[in-house]
Order: structure tokens, then sequence, then C-alpha cells
């Protein structure tokens, strides 16, 4: 079964297609409907996940999944969450972003927070949400110097590291998108 990723991120595109059953063949955004920018309007990760998935099946008919992801600070009220990639500013850089984050937790005590992936399927017309969630701390500094994002700042619970500090495997066997994605994966296994 052909099925759209509403993504042009070849690293979220390989991670996908490695997870799923060989029957799925997976096409991307730029595949289905060449050069395009979904605005992502939502207020919610629901919100956009939702909206990218129905601007692919409206264009498309095809079945299709998209996923948004934000980080969600406990004492900053869930700051950045849906604003994640924009937090600092429209064109801001991953650094602007972590530099946000430190400047505006500066001398707050808790400072839990998670990451969260919503993907949205749609699938022969009908919609499925599945979320996959990781709870951790963003800590004063910047550790690590893999992944992406606030991967610097952002160390799980139960684990010494952040992950800027994992490999890819590490990270996705733990992660919010990891997580959400093996229960879309899940689900597909299973129709
Ligand atoms: P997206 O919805 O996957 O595009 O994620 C939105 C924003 O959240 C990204 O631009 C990153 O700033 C941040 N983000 C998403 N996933 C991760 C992650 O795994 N680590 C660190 N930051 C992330």
């Amino acid at each position: 079964m052909e099925i759209v990723f509403a993504s042009n991120n070849a690293h979220k595109l390989a991670e996908v297609s490695s997870k799923l059953p060989e029957n799925f063949k997976i096409l991307s955004l730029k595949d289905v409907l060449g050069d395009v920018d979904i605005p992502e309007t939502g207020l919610t990760l629901d919100d956009n996940a939702i909206i990218k998935a129905k601007y692919v099946f409206e264009r498309t008919g095809k079945n299709c999944f998209a996923d948004d992801t934000g980080l969600e600070i406990a004492d900053l009220n869930g700051e950045p969450g849906v604003y994640s990639a924009r937090y600092a500013g429209e064109d801001c850089s991953f650094q602007d972003n972590m530099d946000k984050v430190l400047r505006n937790l500066k001398g707050k005590q808790d400072r839990s927070a998670r990451f969260r992936t919503v993907i949205c399927l749609i699938l022969n017309g009908e919609q499925h949400l599945f979320e996959g969630q990781v709870d951790g701390v963003i800590l004063t500094e910047e550790q690590g110097e893999k992944g992406f994002g606030y991967d610097p700042i952002f160390c799980p619970n139960g684990f010494e590291t952040t992950f800027a500090e994992m490999t890819m495997e590490q990270k996705n066997a733990i992660s919010h998108r990891g997580l959400a994605v093996q229960k879309l994966v899940e689900f597909l296994s299973d129709l």
C-alpha cells in the first residue's frame, strides 16, 4: 500500500520507512505535491497534525499521515509548545530557540518539561490520532552535539545524558516521535 508522509524531512522519512512492514511504500510530500509549504495555523499539536494530513488527503485522495511536535515546559505554561520551531521568531535558529528557553527559565526552580508528538493518519477517509511523550528536565546549559532542535538542553528522566549525547538509535527508542511512530506502525501492521 502506498501511503504519504506529509513531510520532506529525509531523516523522519527514513525512520518511518525502516519501521513499516514491507508492503507499505512511503511517499514524501514532494513526491505527491511538489514544493509546497503547508501553513501550520493550528493552536495545538493535534490541530497542526490534522491540518497537514487533511491538506494532503484533500488534494491527492491518498492515504496519508502527518506529525507535529512540541517541547512543553511546565514553568513556562507549556511554552514553546506548538511554537517550538519559531519560538524566538520567524527565521530563528535552533540556537536562538535554546537561548530563549534558558533565558526564560533563569531563576525558576521547576525545570520539568516534556516533548510530545502527535501523528494524524487519514486512512480510507477516516482520521486516527497517535501520541508519544517523553518527560524530562531542561538543563542550565547545553550538553552534546548530536541531534537537533532542543536536544542539547533536554535530559529525559532516568538518564544522565541529553538527547544530544545519545545515538540516533538510543534516542529513537525512547523519544516522543519514536513512541508515536511505534503506535502508528503497530496500527498499520494490524490491518
Ligand atoms: P516538528 O513538528 O517535528 O517540525 O518539530 C517542531 C520543532 O520542535 C522543531 O523545529 C524543533 O525545534 C523541535 N523538535 C521537534 N522534535 C525534536 C527533537 O526530537 N529534539 C529536539 N527538538 C525537537
